[in-house]
């Protein structure tokens, strides 16, 4: 502990941990200890002249909890103060932040650029949703920088991607896709669900705008939908705002109540889980059934030089390849006892899935196989029990399969 430094009730002051206790708490008359959930449509007003006053924006205050709402306002607060952003909005989930920070950028005849490897949703924007509204889109492989860089158009107004990637955990270098991407005029928007905000600050590298699926590890224990996104004033004044208002992707404030409750724990249970999923990755990798796993933090990782630079961690997912066809890999996930088979991940409880035939089964077979999600391909989504007894689990599913 430095003796110079001081906490003071200014909470850039703070420690992560303290501001995810603590940070864009609004208390209420009454003093509340835990934040109040703000279940309310709109807002009365003392008088006429009030009501006035609110709508030209010369008195602060809620209209109408699709435009704000305070209990969504604690959320984005406490999630700001945590990235260094400037602003930050809540939507009512993961994809409507994407789709917001992609679409109120972009308009008819701009172009965006995209890596492959993308959670199935977030590539259906990109792929076709965007070239429906005139809106080019080029597919990368994120990993090649010189991808990035031909890509490039005159129209390029921004670059999109996942690092890691779902699911086979492909990182995008974040500091050097933003120097092309700024050198060409366009912003980086960053979707950081699977290194979650503790592990990794994507602004600081560079990004311009960062999404989450709040769905995944800020709830943390599969309740509720959410998304955030984290961008400048600027790009919150001059796309975000008035695109959200008016469309009207709101989170619910009972929604926002969770995801505060679930920030206030996000750093114990990220730590324990991605504890856990390092013991595990490399109980997998020393398994003569397993051919392949994938963990941003073993040194095996193909780009483990590029997640010692941006991330502090290795994250919760292990993805791997069992050796053996779709029915071996069926009867593996079928004989596990305590993680259990969702296409969900973040929780607290252990999730399987397999991608070729859920998440990913959208893809053509020869996308699937370009981004080398196969037949054998696992990804494992570690929760909170007690390691061993998912070690044993998973040991004792792999010699069923294998019988
Ligand atoms: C789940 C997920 C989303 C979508 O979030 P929802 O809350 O389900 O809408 C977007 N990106 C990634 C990487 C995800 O894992």
């Amino acid at each position: 502990m430095s003796a110079d430094r001081k906490v003071t009730d200014d909470p850039t002051t703070w420690s992560p941990a303290t501001q995810l206790v603590h940070g864009g708490t609004l208390r209420s008359q009454f003093g509340e200890t835990s934040e109040a959930i703000f279940l309310t449509q709109g807002f009365v007003y003392k008088s006429a002249e009030q009501a006035e006053a609110r709508f030209k924006n010369e008195d602060p205050g809620y209209q109408y909890s699709r435009f704000a709402n305070p209990t969504v306002s604690m959320l984005e607060e406490r999630i700001r103060l945590l990235e260094g952003a400037e602003d930050s909005r809540a939507t009512g989930s993961g994809m409507a932040a994407v789709t917001a920070a992609i679409l109120s950028r972009l308009s008819a005849g701009d172009h965006i650029v995209s890596a492959r490897a993308l959670f199935g949703s977030c590539r259906y924007i990109v792929e076709d949703l965007c070239p429906r509204f005139g809106i080019a889109a080029t597919l990368v492989d994120g990993r090649d920088l010189d991808a990035w860089k031909d890509a490039v158009r005159p129209n390029t107004k921004a670059f999109f991607f996942e690092t890691p990637a779902n699911p086979t955990l492909e990182l995008v270098d974040i500091a050097e896709v933003s120097k092309i991407a700024h050198a060409a005029g366009a912003i980086v928007i960053v979707d950081n669900v699977f290194a979650t905000p503790m592990l990794q600050r994507p602004i600081e590298h560079g990004a311009d705008v960062v999404v989450y699926s709040a769905t995944k590890h800020i709830d943390g224990q599969g309740r509720c939908l959410g998304g955030l996104v984290l961008a400048s004033n600027a790009f919150v004044k001059d796309y975000l705002h008035d695109f959200l208002r008016q469309t009207g992707p709101a989170m619910s404030p009972f929604n926002a109540w969770v995801m505060l409750k679930g920030l206030e724990t996000l750093p114990v249970r990220v730590n324990a889980q991605c504890a856990s999923a390092a013991v595990i990755a490399d109980v997998l990798a020393a398994h003569p059934r397993i051919t392949k796993v994938l963990y941003p933090g073993r040194d095996d990782h193909p780009q483990a030089a590029i997640a010692r630079k941006q991330m502090t961690g290795g994250g919760q997912i292990v993805t791997f390849d069992v050796d053996g066809d779709k029915a071996t890999v069926f009867r593996f996930l079928n004989a596990l006892a305590i993680a259990r088979i969702s296409n969900n991940l973040g929780d607290s409880k252990s999730l399987v899935t397999h991608p070729a035939t859920t998440t990913h089964q959208r893809l053509k077979p020869e996308v699937r196989q370009e981004l080398g999600i196969g037949d054998g391909m696992v990804r494992l989504s570690v929760g909170l029990e007690a390691v061993d007894d998912l070690v044993v689990d998973l040991q004792s599913a792999l010699d069923a399969a294998f019988r």
